[in-house]
Parts: C-alpha cells; sequence; structure tokens
C-alpha cells in the first residue's frame, strides 16, 4: 500500500495529502514548499555590480540567484546542502562528481 511518497527535494517521507505537487509533477513536503519559494528568499545584490539578482528555481529544488547584468550565478549555503543530499541520494561521493551535479543543475 502506498500512501506517500519521498519529497524530492529532502528525502522525508510523507503522506500524500501533505505533499505539495509541483507543475513538474514531484511532490515536495510542506517545509521544502516553504523553502522553494523564491518569495521567502531574501533579496540578494549581485557581489559584482550591485544589480538586484533574480531568483531562480532549478529543477523545483534549488533556488539560486542569477544576475541579469553581468551573468553571475549565487547558491546560498543552503541551497548548496540540498545540492550536496542530492549528490548523496544519487551515489555521488567525490567532490569532482558533485561538481559535475552542480553544473547540471545550472545548465
Ligand atoms: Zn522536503
Ligand atoms: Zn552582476
Amino acid at each position: 500500500m502506498f500512501d506517500g511518497e519521498s519529497c524530492i527535494r529532502c528525502g522525508k517521507y510523507c503522506k500524500f495529502e501533505e505533499l505539495k505537487v509541483l507543475p513538474s509533477s514531484y511532490g515536495v513536503c510542506a517545509e521544502c514548499a516553504v523553502k522553494i519559494d523564491p518569495n521567502n528568499k531574501p533579496k540578494r545584490m549581485c557581489p559584482q555590480d550591485s544589480t538586484e539578482m533574480r531568483k531562480e528555481l532549478v529543477q523545483d529544488q534549488v533556488v539560486i540567484d542569477r544576475c541579469n547584468s553581468c551573468g553571475g550565478m549565487w547558491i546560498d549555503k543552503d541551497e548548496l546542502e540540498v545540492i550536496r543530499q542530492l549528490a548523496q541520494r544519487e551515489g555521488v561521493a567525490s567532490n569532482t562528481a558533485m561538481m559535475v551535479l552542480v553544473l547540471s543543475i545550472l545548465s
């Protein structure tokens, strides 16, 4: 009997009624739903040129800041942690492999 699913972002098992289903049909737990909502993130200025950066949700799991002016990107510590956990769940152990994962998320 399946009465739930693991959160795509943090891996926590949730009942279907607790999951928030994203447009991509992935489900996230209530906690992650709050975390991936760009409106809940503090605005960030580009360290390079002080332009306000644009929030971007990638693969429904990680929110990054992108600068329209110079094309620079910023990943929060929290978001990096999510990427690290994703890497672990996918059996990616080495730093090199993690870099590849990060690049695949950002590309
Ligand atoms: Zn979650
Ligand atoms: Zn910039």
